[in-house]
């Protein structure tokens, strides 16, 4: 039992130092990257596209999406014009920090600021497995449930921000918005909140101007570190 155990902690300390490595290798070259987390069909592709097309005058973005097998998601993304790396995980449930080193040497990283990584869809270990990104994202949506903070804690405990999608089916779902909040505020308190529908557009404004809002701080801090 104990040498089980030992071993889990030996890979996951493992992974934690290349992650360490992909931070360094990002912020060598300036870019702002996060990690977009959800269960399959919670709207990772969606959000993102949608994202990308809100801000791609303004910054220059790239992205890595994590497939157990195709490159449909991949393909959407591609479409909207930016680079995009797809990562096969070749049927592992998430995406890992040796994965995200490996996507990042086809990225030509000097030439972004934004890198938009598109994990797994999984809501059980992702969370486990660092990445090196500057920030964390969880996606729900709506269909999925109003008690997924109480059943899923660990996902929500780390994250830097969490996407309530497909809020244009509230009513037909008898999704209770005030305790699906109350879940998450007693697993963490202070991560950013954005309900919002991809398909109306309702509440993306509040998404992007937190994340342009991040990238920005992120460019000027280094700006000020160099002086
Ligand atoms: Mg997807
Ligand atoms: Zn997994």
């Amino acid at each position: 039992m104990k040498k089980v155990v030992s071993v889990v902690e030996d890979i996951l300390s493992a992974n934690d130092r290349l992650a360490e490595l992909n931070r360094s290798r990002l912020d060598r070259s300036g870019v702002f990257a996060i990690n977009v987390m959800a269960s399959p069909g919670a709207g990772k592709t969606s959000l993102i596209v949608r994202t990308v097309e809100a801000l791609k005058t303004e910054f220059r973005i790239g992205a890595v999406n994590g497939d157990l097998a195709t490159t449909i998601d991949a393909d959407r993304i591609a479409n909207t014009g930016i680079v995009t790396v797809q990562v096969n995980t070749g049927g592992a449930c998430h995406l890992d920090a040796p994965m995200l080193q490996s996507a990042l040497a086809h990225l030509p990283l000097d030439e972004l600021d934004l890198l938009i990584v598109e994990n797994v869809g999984n809501l059980v270990c992702p969370a486990g497995f660092k990445l090196g990104v500057h920030r964390n994202i969880l996606i729900a949506s709506v269909p999925e449930g109003d008690d997924k903070p109480y059943k899923y804690p660990v996902m929500y405990q780390d994250v830097d921000a969490l996407v309530l999608n497909k809020i244009d089916v509230l009513a037909a779902f008898d999704f209770n918005i005030d305790y699906f909040r109350r879940g998450v505020e007693i697993l963490n308190p202070n991560l950013a909140f954005f309900p919002l529908s991809c398909k109306t557009g309702e509440g993306l404004a509040a998404w992007f101007e937190w994340l342009r809002n991040e990238v920005r701080g992120y460019v000027s801090g280094r700006t000020g570190a160099d002086r």
